[in-house]
């Protein structure tokens, strides 16, 4: 063991994650966790749904400081650090304080792209942390009027806890559709129809000119049509990965910090896990991926530790993510961008999954929704069967009286 130990750059899910990994990995070394914010480790999926929490009270934490504590777990909170010194092995603070490293593991997540149209606006919120939720939810009221830029996850889960709090919602989407990168049109469709029984003006192909701010409020001015008043906007148009601390310290960057498959970087001492690095999904041939969700953080981190304990283990999880609007669940497992053909297998309550085949037949991804939990059972057994590379007949896809569970035992 070197006393140096392991220094965890940021403290969100994978980071987090990580640290509790090395413990359960036998790590008994000292294990310094760096997180910029100064809250301790916290979810953030509850932030943009419809019970988000008005304070910081209504934080869903990963684990209290006392479990941080009694896994010997230093946290640093409130802390960024600035510069990584490869052949030292230190990491530096802003105060120019230093700590030393045997082995490090960067997962310093991502932020909200900007709209430069918006930056002089004192009324676009954006959102990735709980202080902007708070900032967010102590808006939402009875009335107010919200437009949403952009019409994906952020933006529509945004809407529909928007339009639950009263307010009247606008949202407007670049692009043709909503959802466009990662979920196929059938879902997206259905997502719309949603919002707009709820009262939410979703607005598609749309080009904004500009941000005006009045007295009270805000004008959006759009490049065709009547400029749009509201009290304030959100502005949700992607995320970015944190990779400048990576890129300056000399490490590969290529849409997120550059690993291999055990999420090493080119730096053997120096790890990258969760939404700010890129990697080799090996059950897609190696294609390299950056994935911005919940589960891959936790799993990603969960695997660095491993690897940082002295493992080899190369990531072999099939993608996997879900999003919650009024009474309805999205789930997609795989990525269903690999498929050439869809087959669909309708449920009861107008629940339905798609089937996502390669044009060998094999099952490659599946997508889901319904009320509730209604597909996530199948969406489960449907991930076995795309790690499993099942190639199941479209027939028996397409039937709901075929259980998914017979097609694993074949
Ligand atoms: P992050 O959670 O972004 O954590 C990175 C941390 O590192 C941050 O706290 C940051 O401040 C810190 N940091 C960065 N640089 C430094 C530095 N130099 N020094 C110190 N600290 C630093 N996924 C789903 O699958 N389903 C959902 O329903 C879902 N809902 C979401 C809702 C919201 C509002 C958001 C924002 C995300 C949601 N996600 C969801 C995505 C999921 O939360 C992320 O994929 C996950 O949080 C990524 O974890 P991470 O640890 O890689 O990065
Ligand atoms: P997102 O899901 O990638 O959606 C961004 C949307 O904005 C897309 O529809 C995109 O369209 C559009 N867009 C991009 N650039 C634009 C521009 N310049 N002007 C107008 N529209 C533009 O990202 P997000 O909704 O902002 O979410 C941010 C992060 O939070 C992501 O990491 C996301 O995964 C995470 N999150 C996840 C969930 C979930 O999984 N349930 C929920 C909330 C947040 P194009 O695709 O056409 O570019």
């Amino acid at each position: 063991m070197d006393a140096r130990g392991a220094v965890i750059v940021g403290a969100g899910e994978c980071g987090a994650r990580a640290a509790f990994a090395l413990r359960e990995e036998g790590y008994a070394g000292p294990t310094t966790l760096i997180g910029e914010e100064t809250h301790l480790p916290y979810e953030r999926p509850p932030l943009s749904k419809e019970g988000m929490a008005s304070d910081a009270s209504g934080l869903k934490l990963i684990a209290d400081a006392a479990h941080f504590a009694d896994a010997g777990i230093r946290l640093l909170l409130g802390s960024k650090v600035i510069a990584i010194d490869r052949a030292a092995k230190t990491v530096s603070f802003r105060s120019g304080s230093t700590i030393p490293y045997e082995m490090m593991l960067l997962a310093t997540g991502a932020r909200p792209r900007r709209l430069p149209l918006a930056e002089a606006s004192g009324h676009c919120l954006y959102l990735r942390t709980q202080d902007e939720a708070n900032a967010i939810a102590s808006r939402f009221r009875q009335g107010a009027h919200v437009v949403i830029v952009g019409g994906g996850f952020i933006g529509l889960e945004l809407a529909a806890a928007a339009s639950r709090h009263g307010c009247t919602v606008s949202l407007l989407e670049a692009a043709p559709r909503l959802l466009a990168r990662a979920v196929p049109p059938e879902i997206a469709e259905v997502i719309g129809n949603v919002h707009r029984s709820n009262g939410v003006d979703i607005r598609l192909g749309v080009s904004i000119a500009g941000f005006q701010d009045m007295d009270r409020g805000v004008e959006v001015h759009l490049a065709e049509g009547a400029p749009l008043r509201a009290d304030f906007c959100i502005i949700g148009i992607g995320a970015v990965p944190n990779t400048e601390l990576a890129q300056e310290a000399g490490l590969a960057v290529d849409n997120g910090i550059r690993v291999d498959g055990t999420l090493r970087t080119d730096d053997p001492y120096i790890f990258a896990a969760g939404d700010c690095c890129s990697f080799p999904l090996s059950i897609y041939g190696g294609r390299r991926v950056r994935l911005e969700t919940w589960r891959n953080a936790q799993e990603q981190g969960t695997l660095a530790a491993k690897n940082m304990a002295g493992g080899n283990i190369e990531h072999a999880a099939v993608p996997w993510f879900w999003s919650d609007q009024y009474d309805r669940t999205l789930q997609i497992a795989g990525l269903p961008d690999e498929g050439t053909q869809t087959v669909r297998r309708d449920l009861a309550d107008g629940a339905f999954l798609l089937f996502h085949l390669a044009g060998d037949g094999r099952l490659v991804a599946a997508s889901g929704i319904g009320i509730g939990n209604a597909i996530a059972r199948d969406i489960r057994l449907a991930e076995m069967l795309v790690a499993r590379r099942a190639v199941p007949a479209a027939g028996s896809l397409a039937s709901a009286a075929v259980k998914l569970k017979t097609l694993l035992a074949a």
